[in-house]
């Protein structure tokens, strides 16, 4: 409202109130931070300083306008203010370029907004130009036709005096007088409507008295050229006569002029200073924005960091509960798998016991029948029976040894040892049972092995019999060498290599890793090895039970070595004297009575008859209950116990017997393996053990060392 206020006041000269308005607007606008009436309001200065021909400020003032236009995207105040710069520019030969270009924006700027009359104006302007500089072909063609189809009614007086003027100018030039004259009189009755209607704009006046100077000029040069010289000096009078007039509207403004340049300059300076301080307050208002988003995308960060940190610890505690959950089954599934290898120990232990009993009967049985010389004609089957039941007892041996040492239930004994008995008692006792193949055993014992040995000597010999008896059991006619090399001894410690070598058949390469495994046996042409594949996994598990390995060299048809290395501590040699004595007694020398105390029927009677035929003198027992009875009656030599029994068992049974008797020897006769059952036999007072099926050789010499201990000591 100030604005058009104010340029009212100026289109009538009054720059004083019109500054009034100016100043009134601008606060307005700087407080609405409206960037259209801040264009406004400084092309209102512009003008200003054009009209006090001040052209450098004026086109400085009219470039901010253009700009706040520009940013306001008000397209109609952006052309007007092209064409007032352009119109500034035209004045000045050297920026001349700049007033066309200027012109073409103005013109293109209010094309693209289809404002008509915005249009008109440069249009006019450049025509103007191009007549001036007498390029009539292009002001008409390029300008004043598109012009004349924009000019309509509705048209402003003085565009329409302009056309015609223009118009009547290009007409002049071409010679074509009467459509000259008839625009330069169209010209004339608009600029004389327009004063008419503008009587109070002085500035518009002026313009039209220019109009009018320029029309009069014009019509006289028509007339001129028609030789119509009364008529052109008439028109020329005109034409001065109205030049006459602006100037004197110019002058009168000028002098209202004078009066304002101060002011002006004043205003522009706050006008920029309130704009510096906008400025600094935008900038302010910016770096509060700033950091307000700042702040606010600090906080967004934080709170995402939060929400991931949130997240990740319940995925942690996801994890975790997974995690223990998962530790409790692991935890669950190793108690089942200790709870099934314990089961399966057990089983095995339990299996093996049932086993064992029956098969004391068969073999006890097929040996005696064997001896009976009634029976030799049946002896080839009793042969294949006795083979059998060795077979199966080996094999459950090797199955309970090999659960044993799977399940760490073998634990290296400490015991003194001779070396060379122990090698040579296997040695022996194998080589009788290998008689047919008719191998030379060579045995070699380093002579630095001078004391016994500390360490355990059951092991050790399950090791070399499975070795030695394979070694046999491969090799034909051949040669079979036991060696002991004392590598080491320092400090009271032997370091031995064991050597098992024979010139047997010998073993493939591909099978040498393979045989150590269990069930693993080489396929042989001909079958007749009997085995059960077990005895190498044993004798591996045996040697790494004692920290080492055991090596294999073998070639084919060429024979099998095996080597490895074991430790044993210097042992003190204790003599052992009813060892000695037992040992030195000949079998089957005395008349002893012996108390078989067994529940089992066939077993009651297989041990019987075994005793009987080397002249033992026996009574029966069928449980622990019985046999207490007996001894309290009876005078007996010795007692064969059996633990596994109803009513009352051998330990409970030894325990009642150890009461009223601590002298009588009590061997434990059992199917139980003995590492199971040796501890408690000599708690409970017993003085030996026999694991059933037994060798009779052993089985002789056990009864008579403890018998003789008691009668000899
Ligand atoms: P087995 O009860 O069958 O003897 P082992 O585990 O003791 O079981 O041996 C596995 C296999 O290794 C044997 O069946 C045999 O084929 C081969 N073997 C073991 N020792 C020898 C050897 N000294 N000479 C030739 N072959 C052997």
């Amino acid at each position: 409202m100030y604005i058009t206020k104010a340029e009212k006041l100026l289109e009538q000269y009054k720059y004083e109130d019109a500054l009034k308005m100016a100043k009134t607007a601008f606060d307005n606008a700087m407080y609405n931070d409206d960037n259209k009436n801040l264009g406004k309001i400084y092309g209102i200065i512009a003008k200003i300083y054009k009209l006090n021909e001040q052209k450098n400020k004026a086109i400085i003032n009219y470039r901010k306008a253009l700009t706040y236009a520009r940013n306001s995207k008000a397209r109609s105040l952006e052309s007007e203010l092209y064409n007032s710069i352009a119109n500034l520019y035209i004045q000045n030969d050297s920026t001349v370029s700049k007033g066309i270009d200027h012109y073409n924006k103005a013109y293109n700027t209010a094309r693209k907004i289809k404002d008509n009359s915005r249009m008109i104006q440069p249009l006019l302007n450049l025509a103007e130009y191009y007549i001036l500089n007498n390029d009539y072909s292009k002001a008409y063609i390029d300008y004043l036709t598109p012009a004349r189809v924009l000019i309509n009614k509705n048209s402003s007086s003085i565009e329409k005096t302009k056309l015609n003027n223009l118009q009547g100018k290009y007409f002049l030039n071409v010679r074509r007088y009467e459509r000259a004259e008839e625009h330069i009189e169209e010209a004339i009755a608009y600029a004389s409507k327009g004063i008419e209607n503008n009587s109070s704009n002085k500035r518009l006046i002026s313009d039209y008295y220019e109009e009018l100077a320029f029309a009069f000029k014009t019509k006289s040069d028509i007339f001129k050229k028609q030789k119509e010289y009364r008529k052109a000096y008439r028109y020329i009078e005109e034409y001065h006569n109205y030049l006459d007039k602006s100037v004197g509207l110019k002058k009168e403004i000028d002098l209202q002029r004078a009066t304002i340049k101060f002011e002006v300059d004043q205003f522009k300076d706050k006008a920029e200073k309130l704009e510096e301080d906008k400025a600094e307050r935008d900038s302010e208002e910016i770096k509060w924005q700033i950091s307000v988003i700042l702040g606010v995308v600090l906080i967004l960060i934080s709170l995402a960091f939060l929400i991931s940190a949130y997240k990740n610890n319940l995925q942690k505690k996801k994890l975790n509960s997974v995690l223990i959950e998962k530790n409790k089954e692991l935890i669950h599934a190793k108690e089942t798998a200790e709870q099934v290898s314990t089961l399966k120990s057990q089983f095995i232990s339990t299996v093996s016991h049932e086993l064992r009993t029956p098969l004391y009967g068969v073999i006890g049985l097929t040996s005696l029948l064997m001896e009976n010389p009634e029976e030799k004609k049946k002896s080839e089957y009793l042969e294949s029976l006795k083979f059998s039941g060795d077979y199966l007892l080996a094999l459950i041996n090797d199955v309970l040894q090999l659960s044993k040492i799977e399940t760490n239930e073998v634990k290296l004994e400490k015991v003194s040892f001779d070396l060379r008995s122990l090698i040579e008692g296997i040695v022996n006792s194998l080589h009788s049972k290998q008689k047919n193949n008719d191998n030379d055993v060579h045995i070699d014992i380093d002579k630095n092995i001078k004391t016994t040995l500390l360490g355990d000597s059951v092991r050790l010999s399950q090791i070399l019999i499975n070795l030695i008896g394979n070694a046999l059991k491969f090799t034909k006619k051949g040669n079979i060498w036991v060696k002991v090399k004392c590598l080491d001894f320092t400090n009271d410690n032997y370091h031995l290599r064991f050597i098992v070598k024979d010139d047997g058949i010998g073993i493939p390469k591909s099978k040498q890793q393979t045989i150590f495994e269990n069930f693993a046996q080489v396929k042989n042409q001909n079958q007749e090895y009997e085995g059960t594949g077990l005895g190498l996994a044993i004798v591996k598990k045996l040697v790494q039970l004692h920290n080492s390995n055991i090596k294999i060299n073998s070639e084919e048809g060429m024979g099998s070595e095996f080597i490895f290395d074991l430790f044993y501590e210097k042992a003190i040699k204790v003599e052992n004297k009813s060892a000695t004595i037992g040992e030195n007694i000949s079998i089957g020398t005395s008349n002893f009575y012996i108390l078989i105390v067994d529940d089992n029927k066939i077993n009651q009677i297989v041990t019987q008859n075994i005793l009987k035929k080397k002249g033992y003198t026996c009574n029966l027992a069928n449980n622990g209950m019985d046999a207490i009875e007996m001894i309290k009656k009876e005078q007996f030599d010795l007692i064969l116990m059996d633990i596994n029994m109803p009513e009352m068992n051998g330990l409970d049974a030894t325990k009642v017997i150890r009461t009223f008797n601590t002298n009588i020897p009590i061997i434990a006769l059992t199917a139980v393996e003995e590492g199971e059952v040796r501890d408690q036999a000599m708690e409970v007072g017993m003085n030996d053990v026999i694991i059933k099926p037994y060798d009779t050789q052993q089985f002789f010499q056990t009864i008579m060392k403890n018998i003789s201990r008691v009668r000899y000591t």
